[in-house]
């Protein structure tokens, strides 16, 4: 199940079917991800995490579960 979230053009995608739960992304951008009781990650309600640090979180994902957006471009993962 995918969860998306649009923020200042940047959309945001997690495919919670693939999350592990490892939990980086939440260590590296704590206002964008959190972990939830089913232990997959879920978009954070508000936020003003800069794209730089996003990236970061999403690069650190084990499983690529989590797909950046900008401007109707996919940024992450490159392919
Ligand atoms: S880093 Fe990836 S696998 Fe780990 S919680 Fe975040 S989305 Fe899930």
């Amino acid at each position: 199940m995918n969860s998306t979230k649009e923020v200042n053009g940047l959309k945001i995608t997690v495919d919670r079917d693939i999350c592990i739960g490892a939990g980086s992304c939440e260590l590296l951008a704590p206002d964008v991800f959190g972990i939830d009781n089913e232990n997959k990650v879920f978009i954070k309600d508000n936020f003003n995490t800069d794209e730089e640090t996003i990236k970061q979180a999403a690069m650190s994902c084990p499983v690529l579960a989590i797909i950046l957006e900008k401007d109707g471009v996919k940024v992450w993962p490159e392919n």
